[in-house]
C-alpha cells in the first residue's frame, strides 16, 4: 500500500505511521533488511541473525553485518529525498526486518548548527538534545527496543548514568515492555525522575555504572530480563550509527575534518566509524575520514590514558568523578574499538576538567545561545584546549556533539529581583 507523499509528512516526523513511511517510495521493498549475520568484533566469528544475542563467546561486542553490495543496488541517495527527516530514512542500513516492529517516538534528524563565535567559521554543533527523551541515547535505544520486539523479548534491564535509562524506559513502555533501571545514586535527579515517571522500576545504587552493570548481569538468570547495557547487545550501536549517516548527508557526503565526541561507553564513536565504513563501501563517500577525538573528563579518563600509553585496552579508572555524568564510565567493554577508531582515523583522546566544562557551557550559551549539557560542553572545552595545543586548527571543519538538552542539568542560580511597587531605576538595568 503506497501512500501519496504530501508536504505534511515531510515536515511532521510522526504524522504518518512508520509502516506508511516504509511504503512511501515503491522502489524499496516493504521488508528492507539487508542483514546477513552478526560478527564478533574480536575474533570475526559469525553469528546467526534473527536470534537473541548478547556478547560473543569471546566476551566482545557483536557487530551487525549487511549485504552492502545488494544494498547499494537497491538504495540510492535520491531515494532519501522523499523520506521523512528522521533516522528511519536510512532503514536499509538498519537491522529491523519487519517495519511493524519499529518502536518510534519521532527520532527527528538533529540540526547541525554553524557556531562561528565558538572558534572559527568551521565549527558546528550537532544538537542531539532535540531527540525523544532529550538525548542521543534515543537513537540507540529505539533500535535496541525495536529489535527486542522483533525477537520476542518483553522484559529489559539496563545500568545507566541517566539518559540511557530514560530512553530505554520510554521506548520499553512505548512497546508495552517491562523496564528495570539501575543508576548510581548521584545520577542527575531529572534523569531518575523521568525514568520513574515513564513507567520503569528504577533504583539508585551506591556505586558507579560498572556496579550497576554487575547487578543487571547477575539478575539475568533469576529474573529473566534482557541486558541492554552499552554494547552488550548488538543493536544500540546500529542506532547510534545514524549520527554518522546523518552527518554525512548534512555535509553533502563530504565528511568534516574532525569530530569531538564525549566518550563514555563509546557507542557513538564506534557507531560513526562503522557508518563511514559502510557508506564508503556502498560508494556514497570517498576515503576521507574525520579524525575522531574522544573527549573525557580529567576525573575519569581511561581512554585518554590508554591512548597515550599506546595500549589496546583501557585500565579500570579508580575513583571516577566529574560533573559530566554521561561520561563517568570507568571501564568500557568496547574500549579496544574506541581506541581503534581513534587511531585508524588519525584522531586522539583528550581530557578536560570540570572547571573548563562549566566555563565552556557558560560561553556557548552566552556567545551563541546554545544551551549545552555538561558532556556537550566538554567537547567545546576540548576543542578550545586543542586549538591552543595546535592538534586542531581553525582551518579544519569541526563537529562538536551536544549529546543531550542542557535543560536536564542544574544551572547557576539567578538572584536579581525587582519590587514592582517601587519606581524602577532603568539606568541600573542595562
Ligand atoms: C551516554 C552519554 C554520553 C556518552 O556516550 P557513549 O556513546 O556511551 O560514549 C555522553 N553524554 C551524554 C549526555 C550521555 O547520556
Amino acid at each position: 500500500m503506497a501512500i501519496p507523499q504530501c508536504l505534511i509528512c515531510r515536515l511532521a516526523v510522526i504524522s504518518h505511521s512508520v509502516d506508511d513511511k516504509y511504503n512511501m517510495d515503491p522502489q524499496v521493498s516493504p521488508n528492507p533488511t539487508f542483514v546477513t549475520h552478526l560478527e564478533c568484533s574480536k575474533t570475526k566469528e559469525h553469528y546467526e541473525a534473527g536470534q537473541i544475542h548478547g556478547l560473543s563467546k569471546a566476551g566482545a561486542p557483536l557487530l551487525v553485518r549487511y549485504d552492502l553490495a545488494a544494498l547499494s543496488q537497491s538504495l540510492q541517495k535520491k531515494h532519501l529525498e522523499a523520506r521523512s527527516p528522521d533516522l528511519w530514512r536510512y532503514r536499509e542500513m538498519l537491522p529491523v526486518g519487519n517495519p511493524e516492529n519499529i518502536v518510534s517516538l519521532g527520532e527527528t534528524m538533529t540540526p547541525l548548527l554553524p557556531s562561528s563565535r565558538l572558534g572559527g567559521k568551521n565549527v558546528f554543533i550537532k544538537d542531539e538534545g532535540r531527540l525523544p527523551t532529550g538525548s542521543f541515547k534515543a537513537r540507540g535505544l529505539c533500535m535496541a527496543v525495536s529489535m527486542a520486539k522483533e525477537l520476542g523479548i518483553s522484559r529489559l534491564a539496563i545500568p545507566t548514568n541517566g539518559n540511557a535509562g530514560a530512553a530505554m524506559a520510554a521506548y520499553a513502555r512505548r512497546a508495552g515492555m517491562e523496564a528495570f533501571v539501575f543508576c548510581p545514586d548521584d545520577t542527575p535527579e531529572t534523569n531518575m525522575r523521568e525514568i520513574a515517571l515513564q513507567g520503569a522500576k528504577v533504583w539508585g545504587v551506591n556505586g558507579l555504572i560498572t556496579d550497576c552493570g554487575k547487578i543487571v548481569r547477575n539478575g539475568t538468570e533469576p529474573v529473566g530480563w534482557f541486558d541492554v547495557s552499552t554494547l552488550k547487545e548488538p543493536y544500540r550501536i546500529e542506532g547510534k550509527k545514524t549520527m554518522g549517516l546523518e552527518l554525512a548527508e548534512q555535509f553533502n557526503w563530504q565528511l568534516p575534518d574532525v569530530i569531538f565526541y564525549p566518550t563514555g561507553g563509546g557507542t557513538g564513536l564506534i557507531g560513526m566509524v562503522k557508518a563511514f565504513d559502510e557508506l564508503e563501501q556502498i560508494g556514497w563517500i570517498d576515503g576521507h575520514r574525520p579524525r575522531m577525538v574522544a573527549v573525557q573528563a580529567s576525573g575519569c579518563a581511561p581512554i585518554v590514558k590508554a591512548f597515550e600509553s599506546g595500549a589496546d585496552h583501557a585500565e579500570f579508572w579508580k575513583d571516577a568523578h566529574t560533573v559530566a555524568a554521561g561520561i563517568r564510565v570507568p571501564a568500557a567493554i568496547g574500549d579496544f574499538l574506541i581506541l581503534q577508531g581513534i587511531r585508524e582515523t588519525g584522531g586522539f583522546a583528550t581530557a578536560v576538567d570540570d572547571g573548563a566544562i562549566d566555563e565552556a557551557r557558560r560561553k556557548a550559551a552566552e556567545l551563541e545561545g546554545i544551551l549545552l549539557c555538561p558532556e556537550g560542553a566538554a567537547t567545546y572545552a576540548a576543542y578550545l584546549k586543542e586549538l591552543k595545543s595546535g592538534r586542531v586548527t581553525t582551518q579544519e571543519s569541526a563537529v562538536l556533539f551536544n549529546c543531550a538538552t542542557g535543560l536536564k542539568y542544574p544551572m547557576p542560580a539567578v538572584n536579581d529581583t525587582l519590587d514592582h511597587h517601587k519606581p524602577v531605576d532603568y539606568s541600573l538595568l542595562v
